[in-house]
């Protein structure tokens, strides 16, 4: 789960990294009830979770005469598609110069991958393409509770020391946060030292429990109530639902999918053992998603039995078309009240996805 900007930065600021004097706001009219708090000159921040928010016009620059109407013209934005719901206020940084300083889990090397560039502020994947030597970069056990000072000098060559021990407090926060990344971009020295002018944290969604925090906000709807059926799902962009019963038959079926060149809509493990009314559940949880047109469940009876699984169906009175391949106990029973009921039963998972993709195209 990603953290916003201001919720990153407070966490930052417990682990000693320093940050901007700043407030938020969540309207234009709680500007007036800070403004005594605030320097002359500031920036406002539009507290969305996208990257590049500077160029597409979420940072301003302010002061207290025209904070007011600086907060109301931000706070009336859409920044790449989202509403800016809340401001961060910070004061205006006298900036030197822009580094940039990551971690984040590589999953390759199941070590923390440290970056850092003197060429901050701009977009690191850019950077990493147009000039990918002005990252340096470290590998870290996670194992080891602090950056060892040879890899320290390494990363940062000729930068400021000042900066060593954001870094190292940056990765503090990455270990006792368990987060995915932790990212400062910009890192800025100032006169009066360097500040994390940006914040970025990314929680391992595994890792919410441990870290007190009881809903992902990165959730769809759909997404949240399937995790509350116990369901794997994952939202995916093309028009065939797809239910199946176990991760390795479930993604054999968005495989064939792909093979005959349809697109799936979905993943969706029902889990073992699915009943009557897990199944349907599982089928009208598909069905609500807009784009879906047609579901493929794919399902073998095992300790799940066929006829449960075709009531299931039969019981989610849905609109799109589904196409079932049911095999194994009880197949013949479930196969019957499917056909009764008028539902398209094929024999074999290849046949049944063909069909799925016919019907969309
Ligand atoms: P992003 O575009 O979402 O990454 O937002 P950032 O918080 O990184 O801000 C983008 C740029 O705005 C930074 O690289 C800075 O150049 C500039 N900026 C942000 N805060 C300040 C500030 O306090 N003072 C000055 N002078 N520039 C700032
Ligand atoms: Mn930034």
């Amino acid at each position: 789960m990603k953290l916003l900007e201001y919720e990153a930065k407070a966490v930052f600021k417990e682990h000693g990294i320093p940050i901007p004097l700043g407030h938020i706001i969540k309207s234009p009219e709680e500007f007036s009830g800070i403004s005594g708090k605030l320097p002359s000159d500031f920036v406002m921040k539009a507290q969305v979770d996208v990257g590049g928010r500077g160029k597409a016009g979420g940072i301003l620059m302010a002061d207290r005469t025209k904070g007011e109407k600086i907060a109301r013209e931000l706070f009336a934005k859409t920044i790449r598609g989202i509403p800016v719901r809340e401001i961060l206020i910070e004061e205006r940084l006298e900036i030197v110069h822009e580094y940039y300083a990551s971690i984040a889990v590589d999953r390759s090397s199941k070590q923390a991958l440290i970056l850092f560039t003197e060429s901050g502020g701009v977009d690191i994947e850019t950077l990493a393409r147009e000039n990918p030597d002005a990252i340096r970069r470290a590998s870290i056990p996670l194992l080891m509770n602090r950056i060892p000072p040879f890899m320290m000098r390494t990363l940062l060559g000729s930068a400021p020391k000042e900066l060593g021990p954001v870094i190292q407090n940056l990765y503090r926060v990455f270990l006792s946060r368990d987060a995915l990344l932790a990212e400062i971009n910009p890192l800025v020295t100032t006169p009066d030292g360097p500040f994390a002018a940006d914040a970025k944290l990314i929680i391992d969604d595994n890792a919410l429990g441990r870290q007190g925090i009881t809903q992902n906000r990165d959730l769809t709807d759909r997404e949240r109530e399937a995790e509350r059926h116990g369901f794997s799902y994952v939202e995916l962009s093309g028009s065939i639902g797809v239910i199946g019963n176990g991760a390795g038959l479930t993604m054999a079926t968005l495989d064939l999918i792909e093979y005959y060149h349809g697109k799936a809509a979905n993943f969706l493990d029902v889990g073992g053992g699915a009943d009557q009314e897990r199944v349907m559940h599982a089928v009208r949880l598909v069905a609500a998603d807009p784009s879906v047109k047609v579901i493929v469940v794919n399902l073998l009876g095992g300790i799940t039995r066929c006829d449960d699984v075709a009531r299931g169906i039969i019981s989610a009175d849905i609109n799109q078309p589904v196409i079932v391949r049911l095999a194994g106990t009880n197949e013949d029973e479930g196969q019957k009240i499917l056909a009764g009921h008028g539902y398209r039963m094929l024999d074999s998972m290849e046949a049944a996805v063909r069909a799925a993709v016919e019907a969309v195209q």
